[in-house]
């Protein structure tokens, strides 16, 4: 299931794409090197004075447009962010709200006086826990919505479990409730049971750690608890499945009711336990890895109480660690930033500060910035896009001789009923509910997790609307929502030189079409075969069909084996194969809706190139990156998605180009009409 590694649930990765700083609309002619035949290396003709002049920051792996957007849309958040911490808003607007919560971050003073006295209350609820019936109550209130499986991808939470609210795998039309295993504060099992040099240095820094935290939250024999925590840590580690196993969703798919829970995992009270979540009243739930439950249930009952409640205690000074007292703050920068992550030095406050607006009151964010910046004329030729392309897809897949009528049949429906959005969301988070105090960051993050624990269990049982998104419209990103058949596009990645609203459409439907047209083709490929028209987890190809994919995809592959960044390393035909593939056909379907949408019409010259010539150099500019080589070695051996160079090559299969371009035979990217690789 590819929703899990970062080219599907997350379209772009850090490593490439182009400076988006320019001038001119459409094509970049000062970014090309006109010495280069495009038959010979189209990256270079596309790029060439771009990768001469461009410089790696020496802090980076690689420079490219995802890093620059991304810069880009930041600097715009910070303006907005700033603009309302100095408007005076009126109280309970989103304005006052994200000054509010602005201010009480920045109100380092205030939060130096205040000492431990936050964490106090809720410190001595977990020091009232007398048995384990009141534990299990104790660890039910602990249940966040801190978990995604398939859009946002993120299975780690140091709370016990974790939920995640999302359509029901066996019922996709209403919200059901996935239960996922937790527990460990460092990242992955991995960092508990690893035996690496590496991984033994984390623990003993990790241990350190958390009695360096008990001790400056108050506590006595900090060194003795720290040692039980992280050994209770280490037996959950156990339990746990491997991020691989997580990965799979047939693995996933087991529905328990809310009554069989203390048969099939007994030990935790799980009666105080769903009544702690508030979820007493949730008949059934989805969990995520059985034996996990099974697992950490058993260490409730056999591990001794007064652990539980030091892990407790050490669960809520770690999460809040960031917003207490200096000595706090900094010996958690000291642990997760420098020893976990290398960091050498933390972000400015005001620069966190942004970023925790960002989190909490995203969408309060989201929709100044979608109206600062763009604008419904963009929103609506984007849409417009969109539906060409699916159009050209609707023909491709008519015209489609190896698959199934029934196969294709459900392809169409599942074309008809995709949801693309573009630009933001339609229905803005509405954030009245959340109270928000401008000298209380403490509470104003406590308040906020339980807004959104409280938000979407609130979604529970009713019907599942495929329009709802899952990323903020500042976003510098595009997500794939296979539950939902949807896919979001936000604002902040349809900049140049993905999209510019100024540029002709030959230049947009090579770059920004040619990604949307990737994305439409994972949802029916092998990827989307998973989850029907209704995001309902059933496989629609039949066995002959996947039969006649492989044999006709091999060919790409084969391609791909013969590309070599380096004389002792070539490119993995198969594991980039789903992505080559949907680059392929994005390009394709891009290209036809390209010229649907001409209608017959010349298109306008730009810079003196013919339209055509536009839409495959708009393709290859945003393509352009630049990796250090251990980035690129890197990501030839675990990436799935070819490195830009390759990706942008790929141009050779459509049979446009070789007219475009006059390519001829003997060229080094030339290939006869019979080699080039038509799947859609
Ligand atoms: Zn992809």
């Amino acid at each position: 299931m590819g929703a899990v590694v970062w080219g599907f649930a997350m379209i772009w990765p850090a490593a490439r794409g182009q400076q988006a700083a320019q001038e001119s609309h459409g094509v970049v002619v000062g970014n090309m090197d006109p010495a280069v035949k495009p038959g010979d290396d189209f990256f270079r003709y596309c790029n060439g004075a771009w990768l001469a002049r461009t410089e790696i920051p020496a802090d980076r792996g690689s420079v490219g447009a995802f890093l620059t957007l991304r810069d880009k849309s930041d600097q715009r958040v910070n303006e907005l962010v700033e603009d309302a911490a100095k408007a005076n808003a009126a109280p309970g607007t989103n304005k006052r709200k994200i000054a509010d919560l602005f201010h009480s971050y920045m109100d380092e003073a205030g939060i130096e006086a205040k000492g431990i006295a936050p964490l106090e209350p809720h410190l001595k609820e977990i020091a009232a826990i007398q048995d384990k019936k009141a534990l299990a109550f104790a660890l039910g209130k602990t249940l966040r919505a801190d978990v995604d499986a398939l859009n946002n991808t993120n299975f780690h939470t140091a709370n016990l479990f974790g939920l995640w609210v999302a359509p029901g795998f066996n019922d996709s039309e209403h919200y059901a409730a996935y239960l996922m295993q937790g527990g460990l504060q460092l990242p992955d099992r991995e960092y508990y049971t690893g035996q690496s040099e590496r991984m033994k240095n984390v623990r003993t820094a990790y241990q350190a750690h958390v009695a360096a935290m008990l001790k400056l939250a108050g506590f006595s024999d900090s060194e003795a608890r720290a040692a039980k925590i992280v050994a209770l840590e280490h037996a959950i580690a156990e339990k746990h499945r491997t991020l691989a196993d997580n990965e799979n969703i047939h693995n996933a798919n087991n529905p328990w009711k809310r009554t069989e829970f203390a048969a099939k995992a007994p030990g935790l009270d799980w009666a105080e336990y769903f009544r702690g979540a508030g979820l007493e009243k949730q008949e059934s739930f989805i969990v995520w890895q059985p034996d996990a439950f099974a697992g950490e249930s058993a260490l409730v009952a056999s591990e001794p109480l007064e652990a539980w409640k030091d892990f407790l205690a050490y669960r809520v000074i770690e999460a809040y660690g960031g917003v207490l007292p200096k000595a706090l703050a900094d010996e958690r920068f000291a642990f997760f930033g420098k020893t976990l992550q290398g960091t050498t030095e933390q972000r400015p406050r005001w620069s966190r500060a942004v970023t925790m607006v960002n989190v909490w009151l995203g969408d309060a964010v989201g929709q100044m910035y979608a109206k600062q910046y763009f604008p419904p004329e963009s929103k609506a030729r984007l849409e417009k896009m969109v539906a060409n392309i699916e159009e050209a897809f609707r023909k491709r897949i008519d015209a489609l001789t190896w698959m199934d009528p029934a196969t294709k049949a459900e392809a169409k429906a599942k074309l008809s009923t995709l949801y693309v959005g573009i630009g933001y969301t339609e229905h803005w988070q509405d954030y009245s509910a959340y109270e928000i105090k401008a000298d209380d960051i403490f509470g104003n993050l406590w308040r906020g997790s339980l807004f959104v624990y409280h938000r979407e269990t609130g979604f529970l049982g009713k019907p599942v609307d495929r329009h709802e998104w899952s990323m903020t419209p500042q976003t510098v990103n595009a997500v794939n929502l296979p539950l939902q058949n949807a896919m979001n596009f936000p604002a902040a990645i349809l900049e140049p030189p993905f999209f510019d609203a100024k540029a002709p459409d030959a230049f947009n439907y090579g770059a920004i079409g040619a990604v949307i047209g990737h994305e439409v083709s994972h949802t029916f490929d092998e990827e989307g075969a998973a989850f029907d028209s209704k995001g309902r987890v059933r496989n629609w190809w039949t066995p002959a069909d996947m039969a006649h994919f492989e044999a006709s995809t091999n060919k790409l592959a084969e391609q791909y084996d013969t590309y070599k960044p380096f004389p002792d390393l070539a490119l993995n035909g198969k594991q980039t194969l789903n992505e080559n593939i949907a680059d392929v056909a994005g390009i394709a379907a891009s290209y036809d809706a390209y010229h649907a949408a001409l209608g017959g019409k010349a298109a306008p010259e730009q810079a003196g190139f013919t339209g055509d010539q536009q839409f495959f150099l708009a393709y290859g500019q945003t393509r352009a990156g630049k990796p250090r080589e251990g980035a690129l070695r890197l990501q030839v051996m675990t990436d799935p998605h070819a490195p830009s160079e390759y990706r942008t090559d790929t141009v050779r299969n459509i049979d446009a180009w070789y007219p475009a371009f006059q390519v001829k035979e003997g060229e080094k990217l030339y290939l006869s009409p019979a080699e080039r690789v038509r799947i859609w």
